[in-house]
Parts: structure tokens; sequence; C-alpha cells
């Protein structure tokens, strides 16, 4: 039977390489994935009876679409957009929209796959999607943004709705652009369905703690791993990569549990503070005026600025939270985290980490915590903004900050239990795939061919 579950896996990985060419990104995130599905395919044939595996890893669908802007120099732009439906067993697709230069068809395949078991995870009744485009809002003024916006949504429009496809934020996308989208999709479609988009204002049917959902729901999640060892953050040295949403929120949970934040960056360079990272010169610089975390040193001079993005794992510390990208922890950081005496490590970002990156975790039992559990906080309090969407209705700050501390905790514990039941106690990795898998698995099952 062993042999048959390898031989069945290693046959559909072979598939997804030859169907989806160079989507590096993608065959990384299937890969990860498949080697947690042995035990779980050894105790149970009816997946490979049902041929789950080659199911699930194909998307349901792939929107690819032209995206036609005018600049302000009155020059026509065009941009590729993307919309991935990647599973819908268990509810509508749910999931983010990027905006950057990098995104290609395989970030986007990535992305969705890594929502469907995270969102599963999540306990919310979401099914996974990703989108976004190569748009490259770095510099673009607030008119071009906004008709690019509208662009994309022009045709967006049409694959979406409260019920079939629920976008919210990602890389490069904030309330701004999810304002745009969601008064764009208005003004085709007729009527204020607020429950098409999350991530909304405030003022027109957002939830509170959204913004704040990943970045805390990350560190509630450290702190589960770390309660577990009798340990918390208290006096805790902790970098955080990265200086948008998920990382401001990262830190500011961090320092209220008492942690020193020593460390954050910026696509460009890192700013490493010993004294601690003032957050509020963070959070003016990026949400308010959009500029580059080097200005930090401008206002904090005894802070030091260094060039490239890998030098921050360099800094010593006992937390590590790669909020920034994928792939911004390779093997050779690893490394270095764990000679400098890394206790934990909680991906806030998706996939952050190479495969090589997470071995080297493992093997030196560092609390791992993997972006399918970490980072589900974020769409989490997407569906509670779902939730109250369809109730007509808002939670106060503490009514939706304390179920997104209960569904972390969730989280957490289902993870553990599952790596536990198939035999790779403590390893947050199999765990949360198992546990995500399936809920999705079974889901399809019962729906039929
Ligand atoms: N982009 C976020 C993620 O990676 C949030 C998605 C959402 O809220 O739908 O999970």
């Amino acid at each position: 039977a062993k042999a048959e579950v390898n031989e069945y896996i290693q046959r559909v990985l072979d598939t997804v390489i030859q169907r989806n060419p160079g989507e590096s990104e993608f065959h990384q995130a299937v890969k990860e994935f498949m080697y947690s599905m042995t035990p779980v395919l050894e105790r149970d044939p009816k997946y490979i009876q049902y041929n789950i595996l080659e199911r699930i890893v194909e998307p349901e669908r792939m929107i690819t679409f032209r995206v036609p802007w005018v600049d302000d120099q009155g020059r026509i732009q065009v941009n590729r957009g993307y919309r991935v439906q990647f599973n819908s067993a268990i509810g509508p697709y749910k999931g983010g929209i990027r905006f950057h230069p990098s995104v290609n068809a395989g970030i986007i395949k990535f992305l969705g796959f890594e929502q469907t078991f995270k969102n599963s995870l999540s306990g919310m009744p979401i099914g996974g999607g990703k989108g976004g485009s190569d748009f490259d809002p770095k510099g673009k003024s607030e008119g071009e943004v906004m008709r690019f916006v509208q662009s994309f949504m022009t045709e967006l429009y049409k694959y979406i709705g409260p019920d079939e496809d629920v976008p919210a934020g990602d890389i490069g996308v904030g309330p701004r652009e999810i304002g745009y989208m969601f008064g764009q999709y208005k003004r085709i479609c007729g009527g204020h369905e607020a429950g098409v988009f999350t991530g909304k204002g405030l003022t027109y049917g957002g939830s509170l703690v959204r913004k704040e959902a990943t970045g805390y729901g990350c560190v509630y999640f450290v702190e589960e791993m770390l309660k577990e060892k009798g340990m918390s953050l208290e006096g805790r040295t902790v970098v955080v990569s990265g200086s948008g949403n998920v990382a401001i929120y990262a830190m500011e949970k961090a320092m209220q549990l008492g942690a020193k934040v020593v460390a954050c960056s910026d696509s460009n360079g890192y700013v490493y503070d010993p004294q601690g990272i003032n957050l509020e010169t963070v959070k003016q610089l990026k949400e308010v005026e959009r500029r580059r975390i080097k200005d930090y040193v401008q206002e904090h001079p005894h802070a030091e600025y260094h060039e490239g993005c890998s030098g921050i794992w360099t800094i010593p510390c006992d937390i590590a939270l790669p909020c920034a990208t994928q792939n911004e922890i390779s093997e050779e950081s690893a490394s270095i985290l764990v000679k400098n005496g890394v206790i934990a490590v909680a991906e806030g970002a998706n996939m952050p980490s190479t495969l090589e990156a997470i071995d080297i975790f493992l093997q030196n039992d560092v609390l791992f915590g993997p972006a399918k559990a970490a980072n589900a906080g974020g769409v989490s309090v997407s569906a509670l903004e779902m939730s109250q969407n369809s109730m007509r209705f808002n939670w106060t700050f503490e009514e939706v900050d304390a179920k997104l501390r209960q569904i972390m905790s969730n989280i957490y514990r289902n993870s553990m239990a599952a790596a536990e039941e198939y035999g790779y106690t403590g390893n947050l990795v199999v765990g949360a795939n198992i546990a995500g898998f399936l809920k999705v698995a079974d889901s399809m099952i019962a729906q039929g061919v």
C-alpha cells in the first residue's frame, strides 16, 4: 500500500508540472502539500479511489484578461488580469487580489491553492480563490490607480458575487483599491451588494479588526505555540519583515504583548532599531505618506538602514515573522536564524519560506507556524465581514477580536491534533495540510464528480 500511495502522489506531482510548465511557485506549493498526504492516503484508500489529489490540484477555472487604461500622460497602457477560482467545495471562492509586477499565472495559482486549504482550516464556509495583475502601483498617481482598478473591474465583475466569488486585498491592494473596485462593481451591477468584497471601508460595510486581522492573528498563533512550551512573548526580541498591512499589525500586537520588535523592511531594504521600532513612524510613512522604509532613519538617526532584503534574517531574534512575500527566507537565512537561537517562526506572508528553509526549521525543533495556519486570521475576519454584511449588522471591535482569537486557537489545536493523529506530533506543516485537506476532500466526495 505504501508503494501504491507514493506512486500515486508522484504521478499527480508529475501531472501538475506537465500541465503548468514553468510555474515554479505553484509546483513548490503543491510539493509542500503533497508530502503531507502520504499518511492520509495510507489510512484511507478512498482518496485514491476518488482520485481526489488530481482533482484538488486542478483549479476549477482560471480567468485571464486584458486590462487597458490611460496613464497621466495620455498614453494607453495594457496589463494582464487574473482570477483563479480554485475550489468551491466548502463555500464561495474567497481570496485576495494582488497588484505587483511579479504577478503571473503561476503566482496566482500557488496563492489560490494555498488559500483553499487555509480557508478550510479557518473553519469558515469559504472556498479558495485568488486574483491579481502585473500592474505596479508604485509611483502611480491616485488617478492612474483609479482608472486601472475601474478597467480591471469592468472585466472581473462578470465572475464575482456575494455567493459566487468574494475578492479582498493582498499585496498592493488595500482599502483604497477595494473602495474603487466596490464602486465600479456597484456602477455596473446596480445594487449595494456589500458582501461581494471584504476589506471594505468601515463606513460602507467593512468590519472592525479586518485591517489588523492577519497581523494580530499571526501573533495570536505564536502565543499558542509558545504557551504549549510554557513560554510567552513578554520580553522577546522579534524581527518582522515587510512594512505593509500584515507586518504593521503583527508588530503592533507583538508590542502589546510585551515583545520588542527591532526590525522591519520593504522591498528595497530593512531598518534595524535596537531601541525598538517606533510603530507610529512606520504607520505614518507607509499607511499615510506611501513612502519608503529607508526614510525611518531620518526620524530616528540612531537606527540603521541596510539595502537588500535577506540581511534582515541575520539580526539575532527569538521570534521571526516573515510578513513580506514568497520565498523571502532561503535555506541560508533559515540556518542563520537557527544558529542565532530563534525559538519560533510564524509565516504572516504566503509561502515566505522555501522548502529547504522549512526543513531546516523542522530539523532544529524551531516552533514553526506555516502560512496556511498562521496567516489565516485575515481571511477569517473577511468571512466574519461577510457574515455581518448578510445580517446587515456590525459587531464591536472587542467582539470581532475575541472571535479572531478563538479562531486562531482552534486552527492551532486542530492542526496539532491532525499532526498527532497521523503520526507527526508537533509538526504543524503536516497538521495544517491534513486538517485543511480532509474537509475539502470529504466535501468533494459528497458532491460527486
Ligand atoms: N490576501 C489574504 C490572504 O492571503 C486575505 C484574503 C481574504 O481576506 O479574502 O489570506
